[in-house]
Formats: C-alpha cells, sequence, structure tokens
C-alpha cells in the first residue's frame, strides 16, 4: 500500500496545529553548543562523544553542538506531551515557525560518526607525525567517495 504523504504545513486549514500531524521530532533529541575544535585533542574529545553513538555533532553559522538522540521521558506513546502543563520554559519557547517538522534539515557540517570527525580533522589540522588513532590501513570499503555522473 503507498505511503500516506505527509501533511505540508503550508496545507493547514485555520485553526489547525501543525504538531498533530509531527511524530514529536523536537522531543526526541537535545542540543547543545560546544567549543569549535583547534586543535588534536579537542578533536579527540569529539572523537569520544561520538563512541557513544546516538550522538552528532553538526555545525550551523559557525557555531559547533553536539545532539544527543533521547526521547524525552514525558513523550507518550501518541506523540503528545505527558506533562504539557508543567513543561520546561524551553518546550514553551519552542515554536512551529522553523522547527524541524519536514525531513529537510541541512547543516553546515553534520558528523555522525567517530571516522568522520577524525577524517575532518585529518584534513583540517596541520600535517604532523603520530595523528592517527589506529595503526590498521583504512579498507577500500571504508571510504565513501562521491559518485560521478
Ligand atoms: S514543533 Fe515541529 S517538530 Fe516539534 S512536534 Fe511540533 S511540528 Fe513536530
Ligand atoms: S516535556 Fe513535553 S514538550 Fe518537552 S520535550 Fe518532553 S514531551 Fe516534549
Amino acid at each position: 500500500m503507498a505511503k500516506k504523504a505527509k501533511k505540508r504545513r503550508e496545507d493547514l486549514k485555520p485553526g489547525e496545529v501543525l504538531c498533530s500531524y509531527c511524530t514529536a521530532k523536537c522531543c526526541r533529541y537535545f542540543a547543545f553548543p560546544i567549543d569549535k575544535p583547534k586543535k588534536q585533542a579537542d578533536f579527540d574529545h569529539l572523537r569520544w562523544y561520538l563512541l557513544h553513538g546516538r550522538v552528532a555533532i553538526f555545525v550551523e553559522d559557525g557555531t559547533w553542538f553536539l545532539m544527543v538522540y533521547s526521547d524525552c521521558k514525558h513523550l507518550q506513546d501518541d506523540h503528545r506531551c505527558g506533562i504539557y502543563e508543567t513543561r520546561p520554559q524551553i518546550c514553551r519557547d519552542y515554536t512551529t515557525d522553523n522547527c524541524e517538522y519536514e525531513d529537510d534539515g541541512i547543516y553546515d557540517m553534520l558528523f555522525e560518526t567517530p571516522e568522520q570527525i577524525w577524517e575532518y580533522a585529518q584534513a583540517v589540522l596541520p600535517m604532523k607525525s603520530g595523528r592517527t588513532f589506529s595503526s590498521e590501513p583504512v579498507s577500500a570499503r571504508e571510504v565513501a567517495l562521491p559518485l560521478l555522473g
């Protein structure tokens, strides 16, 4: 059976709430700004974050963020807030105006694996010896190359 198309926000009728058509994407993670990495030790710290899984690092307008994927404990099965009347201020302040309802979010940079952040570190850090974490060579299968048309 064909998947039902997601309602577009511009198609909402007066009085309708966009969140009624959402799976509460904004309640399933939190993110906070982190220092921009400048040296190898900084990148090694970010690599440690990413080793934990269910986290990502993204960059927007020059600011680096750590994003932790974790459902709020008060998110209910129907995707509604279980403590709506007493929800934290940050939840109250959040609006649908620029929220992530659509699946088209784009970051300036996004790192989802330790290998990605380290590959980036190798590209931007000045060359010096002893910069690799592993003596094992990277296999061809681990290297993603752009497809040329
Ligand atoms: S604010 Fe946006 S992302 Fe959050 S539940 Fe509503 S529609 Fe979904
Ligand atoms: S408190 Fe309610 S609105 Fe806030 S993140 Fe949790 S479920 Fe979402």
